[in-house]
């Protein structure tokens, strides 16, 4: 089949790479040069919990995903997962039991022994995920790229979509020319409402980088708190820092999101203050910061689905914060939804009916 890929950040690149290697005419647009600062996917690195807390859906996808990004390792002759593992502390307000069944379970006590790094509250249940631990995100989005012209895509980029025709079967690119297809896949990010009308808005998030107090002498691990606000945060490729972020942030919505507002003071008060409070192994002033974007959906969940009076057009919005470990399992999701067959586990989350309530 012939597909077309609007967007070739982590979402397209990877569902590039895996249409390419099913055999498909893939063309890829991409309106700057992939990987670019302006989207989702750019930087160092993206935790990978390899137990997911969002439902078995995500576990599945996981399963889906972790061998593909070993393959994916393989053919680009580079590691792209670390599996420094992750600690999730759940604070007591939050249901853990669910959780429990998936791994071991430590003590608040035993954290501080094994992990020095960590301050979880005494009362928090800690899950130590030794299969959890981090990818690097713009090597894995070259190593994408690099595996889909390999397979024969045809990749544009600096080449803008500003319409889909004849119910997805047309893309018109800036300038005025246009691709013929059988399906356009819309991987558009943040900017996915100016092709399709989906309902996702676009939030400010800041990241900060601490220095250690002392270099640990092994990888540390990345860690989650989970309660009623859910930090979260990954030793930095170099060994030197680490990053922290706030998954909620203060769930600032930027309308226009091609300019996201700077790093301010309360910004960094909110990541002080989780640094204080989980991390006394860091200096609590960061090295560096930088401010990025969200697209939400209100409960979270993705959304991967045709457009119902657009037929061959197939929405990808593997998003709110938490995609890019998922993005070997989308291109085979992708590939699965177009061409038929079994996927083994309900898609209903991440239907557009799901999200429109
Ligand atoms: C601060 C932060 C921390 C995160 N942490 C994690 C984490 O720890 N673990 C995890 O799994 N996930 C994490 N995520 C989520 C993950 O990074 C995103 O889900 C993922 O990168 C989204 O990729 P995307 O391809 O959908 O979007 P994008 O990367 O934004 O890509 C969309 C692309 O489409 C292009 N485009 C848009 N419109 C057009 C058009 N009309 N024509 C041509 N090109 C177009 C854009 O230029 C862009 O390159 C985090 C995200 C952020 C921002």
């Amino acid at each position: 089949m012939r597909i077309g890929i609007i967007g070739l950040g982590a979402a397209g690149a990877a569902t590039a790479a895996y249409l390419a290697a099913q055999g498909h005419t893939v063309f890829g647009f991409e309106q700057f040069t992939s990987p670019h600062p302006y989207g989702s996917s750019h930087g160092e690195n993206r935790m990978l919990r390899r137990y997911p807390g969002e439902g078995p859906e995500y576990v599945a996808l996981m399963d889906w995903a972790y061998p593909l990004w070993q393959n994916l390792a393989q053919q680009a002759k580079q590691q792209l997962f670390v599996p420094c593992g992750t600690l999730e502390a759940v604070l007591p307000a939050e249901d853990w039991a669910n959780q429990a069944s998936l791994t071991d379970l430590l003590v608040a006590d035993n954290v501080r022994q094994y992990f020095p790094l960590f301050s979880f509250p005494s009362d928090a249940k800690v899950f130590w995920r030794k299969q959890s631990g981090y990818v690097l995100a713009e090597a894995s989005l070259h190593a994408w790229l690099n595996q889909a012209r390999g397979a024969g895509a045809q990749l544009h980029m600096q080449t803008a979509v500003v319409g889909i025709d004849a119910h997805g079967r047309c893309i018109r690119l800036h300038g005025g020319a246009t691709v013929e297809v059988d399906y356009t896949v819309v991987c558009a990010g943040s900017w996915v409402r100016r092709l399709v009308e989906v309902p996702v808005k676009v939030e400010r998030r800041v990241l900060a980088w601490y220095p250690y107090r002392t270099i640990p002498a092994s990888i540390p691990p990345g860690f989650a708190v989970i309660g009623p606000d859910i930090a979260y945060g990954m030793p930095s490729p170099d060994g030197k820092t680490y990053k922290i972020g706030h998954h909620q942030h203060f769930n600032e919505v930027i309308d226009n999101h091609d300019v996201v507002p700077p790093v301010n003071t309360q910004d960094l008060m909110l990541l002080n203050r989780v640094v204080a409070d989980y991390l006394t192994g860091l200096v609590p002033t960061p090295e560096r910061t930088a401010v990025c974007k969200y697209t939400m959906t209100a409960n979270e969940d993705f959304i991967i689905d045709f457009i119902p009076d657009q037929p061959k057009v197939l929405v990808v919005s593997a998003c709110s914060g938490h995609g890019f470990k998922y993005m070997p399992a989308i291109g085979r999701l992708v590939n699965t939804m177009l061409v038929g067959g079994n996927i083994p586990f309900a898609v209903d989350r991440f239907r557009l009916s799901a999200h429109r309530g």
